[in-house]
């Protein structure tokens, strides 16, 4: 029976794995290498805009069962933003046409069938081709088995599909895109409901669980980055985290719940994903019009995703590799630009923020969705967890935060 559980990493993978385990009564302690919890997930107050943003603007749907269980769990499902409808507002800059996505609750997708709820330009059975999704054969990428062109490719399909995966959809796995369709789009409205932290990720996500892991008797250990295992045949005995050495009980576990890159540098002969994809947040400091929608789905802009915070306008853009090099000054004017002519707002560019975090995710491709390991290591002591394991899903926070359950149920099992 494990005495004690060693989480390494606070991101939403480790934290789950700690929250998971201290309601099955297990000990633990978690060491995070830098002053805050979250990883890249987390909220922090921005010195140029004086208020508190997020790291990037980050979307949940109502079918992340998992995600959802966890803010049940630790008491902060009234933290997002929810929706009773699964309605999308869009703009298309190209020709300014407004719509929106209204879909109905159950599985049977009714609304494809009225045009005044589904998207311009798309006929009912258009949709049906979401359906070669679900059968393609692994290996497969998006453009292998759909047609990454017309009106519902371009308005709806192509931009949902680039916001879960983090790559260019027709380069993407089929598989991952049809684990996400599965448990939202198919499932009927009332699974793909858009969520969104209200009040920043850290208040929804990070900070309650802090609270709930310092509550059932678990620590929390800041600046400590772990440098190295020590290891005698198949099970390890010690953390190195260079000032200090934790030394291992027989039966600890750890959960190694770190980025890919250093979880390669920790454990010898590792597979992992190795390439990665940028997602770059623009953040205004205004407050946003009456009656604009909390999120606004951007066709042939910049821009693809607004939400509207009460205190700012966030803009999202996946896969943006393309944008690392451009001067933020020329990014924030550009993006600007749209989110005025979306919200019409008149007036020159307000405080703003730009925020490019190069490695978002992993490059959801076929050939890096097959590097991602189990939760097994060489070390029958050692189990990883993290969105970049072998999940089933794409990076995200519902991948996260399964592997983090994951990791605590097999160790469960060895009780
Ligand atoms: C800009 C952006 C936008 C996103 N948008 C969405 C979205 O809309 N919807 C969605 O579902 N997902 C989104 N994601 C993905 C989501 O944030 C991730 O899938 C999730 O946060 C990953 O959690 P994790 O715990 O697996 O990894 P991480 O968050 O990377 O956590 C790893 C933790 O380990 C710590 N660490 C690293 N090395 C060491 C060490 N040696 N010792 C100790 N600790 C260490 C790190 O500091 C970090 O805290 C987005 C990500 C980004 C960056």
């Amino acid at each position: 029976m494990p005495r004690s559980v060693h989480i390494i990493g606070a991101g939403l993978a480790g934290l789950a794995t700690a929250v998971r385990l201290l309601e099955q009564g297990v000990r633990v302690s978690v060491y995070e290498a830098t002053n805050q919890a979250g990883g890249r997930c987390r909220s922090y107050l921005d010195p140029v805009l004086g208020i508190t943003i997020d790291n990037g603007n980050h979307l949940l749907l109502s079918g992340n069962r998992a995600a959802l269980g966890y803010l049940d769990t630790i008491g902060a499902r009234d933290r997002l933003i929810r929706p009773s409808t699964a309605s999308f507002p869009f703009i298309d800059l190209a020709t300014r046409e407004r719509w929106t996505l209204r879909a109905n609750n159950g599985r049977i997708p009714w609304w494809i069938f009225d045009r005044n709820r589904r998207v311009p330009g798309t006929r009912a059975r258009d949709y049906l081709s979401i359906l070669r999704l679900l059968r393609a054969a692994p290996g497969a990428t998006i453009g292998d088995v759909l047609d990454c062109k017309g009106p519902l490719y371009d308005r709806l399909i192509g931009p949902l599909l680039l916001a879960a995966l983090n790559t260019e959809p027709p380069e993407s796995s089929a598989s991952l895109a049809a684990a996400v369709m599965r448990e939202t789009l198919v499932a009927g409205g009332r699974s793909y409901r858009p969520l969104f932290a209200r009040d920043g990720l850290s208040a929804a996500f990070v900070e309650p669980a802090l609270r709930f892991i310092e509550a059932k008797g678990g620590t929390v250990v800041f600046g400590q980055r772990l440098r190295a295992f020590a290891c005698e045949a198949d099970r390890v005995t010690a953390l190195d985290f260079g000032e200090i050495s934790v030394p291992l009980h027989p039966g600890d576990t750890i959960v190694l719940a770190v980025p890919p890159v250093v979880a390669s540098s920790l454990v010898p002969g590792l597979s992992s994903p190795t390439e990665f994809r940028a997602i770059v947040n623009a953040h205004f400091r205004v407050k946003p019009p009456a009656g604009l929608p909390p999120i606004t789905g951007i066709i042939n802009g910049t821009a693809e995703w607004l939400f509207a915070f009460h205190d700012r306008l966030s803009v999202t853009i996946s896969s943006a590799d393309r944008l690392l090099d451009t001067p933020r000054e020329e990014l924030a004017s550009r993006i600007w630009r749209e989110v005025a002519a979306i919200a019409g707002i008149a007036g020159p560019l307000p405080p703003w923020q730009i925020v490019r975090e190069r490695r978002a995710t992993f490059a959801a491709l076929p050939r890096e969705d097959a590097k991602r390991p189990g939760p097994h290591t060489r070390w029958n002591n050692v189990l990883l967890a993290g969105d970049w394991t072998a999940t089933g899903l794409p990076a995200t926070i519902e991948g996260a935060i399964r592997s983090g359950k994951r990791a605590a149920d097999l160790i469960g099992k060895m009780r």
